[in-house]
């Protein structure tokens, strides 16, 4: 095959559709996981042991629950040559640690945030956010776009996982948001409609586009509120609240948004516009 050997490292959903995905692709794929089986029908070559694994091929995917399970899998892997893509979830600082840690034993770390769950692994639209050497990740380009594009956001190994938890918050809080208010209003398929209209307009080009108008209001720090200003937002936000609590629901996502205008609005930015919270953003509560 004239595609490179590639070992894929934990084979939970992630994994497992990584290697699969990698065989289809033509790329002769050795596989490891903790625990025995995981291999059983992905078509690639099972490993006795995560050092064999790591000695089978000069690229190695990872992707297991976090970094403290590669440095327990790999403690005795000799990593001299080798460049290892984990794609696995952990803070940044421990990127960082996990980076130096690779380095001491010969090798080279470059991390990733990959955006997809497992069924858009390799489909398009899939993307993975690496950092760390650039000309690690140009030298292996071919394979890393088997899983997705690779968009490489800076040589600070900490910056892959600053995007995905840039990305996972935005995508967490507004589908906790969902569940909230489909909840409030007694049915999903009810809010549907309106919900899926809130977000295309959110990002619309025209007078709606609030994610166009509050880019432009982060980037130049002036926030305006002569439309709607931010006391009254704090007001209503105490109502979101009383609504949550009078249906007898949880208020802890309603409750912390009523706290951050709370607190805006105490800190003097009741007549500026709701950008403004940004400023109790960058300042920890
Ligand atoms: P799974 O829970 O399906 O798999 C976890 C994997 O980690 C298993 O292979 C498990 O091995 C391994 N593992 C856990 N602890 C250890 C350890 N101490 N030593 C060795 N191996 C260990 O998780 P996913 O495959 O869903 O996720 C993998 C990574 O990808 C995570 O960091 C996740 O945050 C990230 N991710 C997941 C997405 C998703 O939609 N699933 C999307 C984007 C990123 P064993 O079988 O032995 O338990």
């Amino acid at each position: 095959s004239s595609r490179e050997a590639v070992t894929v490292i934990g084979l939970g959903s992630m994994g497992s559709t990584m290697a699969r995905t990698f065989v289809a692709a033509g790329h002769p794929t050795t596989v490891w996981n903790r625990t025995p089986g995981k291999a059983d029908g992905l078509g690639a070559v099972p490993a006795a042991t995560a050092a064999e694994a790591v000695a089978a091929s000069k690229v190695v995917v990872i992707s297991q629950v976090d970094y403290a399970a590669m440095f327990e899998s790999l403690a005795d892997a000799d990593l001299n040559g080798r460049v290892l893509f984990n794609l696995s979830s952990d803070s940044p600082e421990r990127l960082r640690q996990a980076t130096e840690w690779v380095a001491e034993r010969g090798g080279t770390l470059v991390t990733g945030g990959i955006m997809v769950p497992p069924p858009g692994i390799g489909q398009p639209g899939s993307y993975v956010f690496y950092a760390g050497p650039a000309e690690a990740i140009a030298a292996h380009q071919a394979t890393l776009e088997v899983l997705g594009r690779a968009d490489h956001v800076g040589t600070d190994p900490g910056q892959a996982m600053l995007y995905y938890q840039a990305m996972l918050n935005i995508f967490w809080t507004t589908l906790i948001s969902y569940f909230y208010s489909a909840s409030l209003v007694g049915g999903a398929e009810q809010l549907r409609p309106y919900a899926a209209t809130m977000l295309k307009d959110l990002t619309e080009d025209g007078s709606m586009g609030f994610l166009r108008i509050l880019t432009a209001e982060l980037e130049s720090g002036e926030h305006p509120g002569a439309e709607n200003n931010l006391h009254m937002q704090a007001v209503g936000s105490e109502h979101m609240v009383q609504a949550f609590t009078e249906a007898g629901l949880d208020v802890t996502v309603p409750g912390a948004v009523a706290a951050l205008f709370a607190r805006a609005d105490a800190a003097g930015y009741g007549a500026d516009g709701l950008s403004a919270l940004v400023e109790m953003v960058k300042k920890a509560g």
